[in-house]
């Protein structure tokens, strides 16, 4: 269905729950970038464990049992970070790896105690893109003491975000065929299956997901890797008008080329994704492709989008606080949908060089949405 108001540009100021994206927060640490070396491969699994010294350390996965953080090497124990915890790694000293714990700190492991994953080098997108080498970290937005948006029967959208981001983190680690007359996504040999895709929160994961999540820590996973995009799974708040067409947003990162093709085919796959679900969609009339940057620092305003060298956005799926689609996000049939349009916007983004919603230019911002900070943040620990 065609958008028809794209170009309204809206300067309400919209209420998201998305807190834990705002790029207010200056407590957490930058970067360190590594230079992938030559001949690098992706992980054959998602849990690939290579020698030291073969390859560029990207991700450190904990094993069963745990593993201790410390705060320098050989220096003092922290605690002992719960099995299946994904550290991205920052530096490697001799047998000793920096990495960022969950919380978003600095912080050493062992390396011989780790699984070890290596960085993957992002392919150029487009014709010839093998998607059997790609990587992509799938972010599922909040999570433990910050819920996001609540839903109006008392739903939270951390948990909605959870089990989208588990449904397509099946959808890109299986091989299908797409019927792109219809959308259809069913198994099959035409698109292969990613040769990773890591989850910041996975319900097979520590608590089962549900802890909370540092923003650094998310985009440095998907830089850690070498990711070929880096997707932020959400829902949003703040319903003040009603519209035609899904109340879907895609913000993309300015400050990482591509990343507005990434929102735009997103969008109208997730669009196609919703269009049947409502008639009477409530949203923000903030829709389709869009951007954010910083009205005082002309950067992105997304702290997550900010810091990603990935092509990286943030997905705005459909209004938990609205009834009428916080009944539909508490279907398996809607949340299905979600996922594959991601899914579907994702594998046009890799395998060709076209775009799909009209891509909005950046609109400044000074708004404050919010900013949880991670000062009583608590990494999960090994029972
Ligand atoms: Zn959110």
């Amino acid at each position: 269905m065609a958008r028809c108001n794209l170009l309204i540009l809206s300067f309400t100021l919209l209420l998201s729950a998305c807190a834990a994206i705002t790029g207010a927060d200056l407590t957490q640490p930058s970067t360190s970038s590594t230079t992938p070396a030559p001949g690098a491969s992706a992980p054959s699994t998602s849990s690939a464990v290579v020698a030291p010294g073969s390859i560029t350390p990207g991700l450190a996965i904990v094993r069963p049992g745990g593993v201790d953080l410390y705060s320098a090497p050989a220096a003092q124990i922290l605690q002992t970070a719960h099995q299946g915890l994904i550290l991205p790694v920052l530096a490697v000293d001799g047998s000793w790896l920096e990495v960022l714990d969950s919380c978003s700190n600095p912080v050493w492991v062992k390396q011989a105690d780790v699984d070890v994953v290596p960085k993957s080098i992002p392919q150029p997108t487009g014709n010839g893109f093998d998607l059997s080498a790609a990587v992509v970290v799938v972010d599922a937005g909040h999570g433990g003491r910050d819920w996001g948006a609540p839903g109006p029967s008392g739903t939270r959208e951390s948990d909605f975000n959870l089990d989208i981001a588990d449904r397509l983190r099946d959808l890109l680690l299986s091989s299908h065929d797409i019927d792109w007359a219809t959308g259809r996504v069913e198994p099959g040999d035409s698109y292969p299956a990613l040769a990773g895709a890591w989850m910041t929160r996975d319900t097979s994961g520590p608590e089962a997901g549900d802890f909370e999540a540092g923003l650094a820590y998310r985009a440095t996973m998907a830089n850690s890797v070498g990711a070929d995009a880096l997707l932020a799974i959400h829902n949003n708040t703040g319903t003040d008008r009603t519209l035609n067409d899904p109340p879907t947003a895609v913000f993309y990162a300015v400050s990482v080329d591509d990343s507005d093709r990434l929102a735009s085919l997103i969008d109208a796959e997730m669009v196609r994704a919703f269009d049947a679900f409502a008639e009477d969609w409530q949203g923000s009339g903030i829709q389709g492709t869009a951007a954010r940057v910083d009205a005082d620092t002309g950067t992105d305003f997304y702290g997550l989008l900010r810091r990603s060298e990935s092509p990286a956005v943030i997905i705005e799926g459909a209004f938990v606080s609205d009834p009428e689609q916080e009944r539909l996000l508490e279907t398996s049939v809607f949340r299905q949908a979600y996922a594959e349009g991601v899914y579907r916007g994702l594998i046009r983004f890799l395998t060709t060089s076209e775009t799909g919603s009209e891509i909005r230019e950046p609109e400044l911002f000074a708004g404050n949405v919010g900013s949880p900070s991670t000062t009583n943040c608590v990494v999960p620990t090994q029972p």
